[in-house]
């Protein structure tokens, strides 16, 4: 299935980027499926695998701060909380992504 194959493909890519960066995917198996499953939809309609959980603006350069994987454009927030926004990554010393702190960038200092 096209979709599938995708899928595995961003998970391949996406696995080099972020372990250098000392983030892995989260224990979460159901979620990670659910947003690769949205990625490969937002990259089908748009060309470029999107975050599946913050809205396009249609202003260029904001966007591009949005394609997966965007830790190093929100680095200080993401180290903050131990995870993206979305939860499909995490810190690699995560077990348990629900008992995550939930702060927003203001809180953190940074944006
Ligand atoms: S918040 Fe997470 S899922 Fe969304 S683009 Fe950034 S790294 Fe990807």
């Amino acid at each position: 299935m096209k979709t599938q194959s995708r899928k595995d493909a961003l998970r391949y890519f996406f696995s080099k980027v972020v372990t250098p960066m000392g983030f892995k995917f989260t224990p979460d198996a159901e979620l990670v499926d659910f947003l690769l499953e949205q990625e490969v939809i937002l990259e089908s309609k748009h060309g470029i695998p999107f975050c599946p959980c913050q809205p396009l603006r249609h202003d260029r350069e904001r966007d591009m701060k949005i394609v997966c994987p965007c830790i190093p454009f929100h680095r200080e927030h993401f180290d903050a909380i131990k995870r993206c926004w979305c939860g499909l990554f995490v810190h690699q010393d995560v077990t348990d992504p629900d008992s995550l702190p939930q702060l927003s960038p203001g809180e953190v200092g940074h944006e």
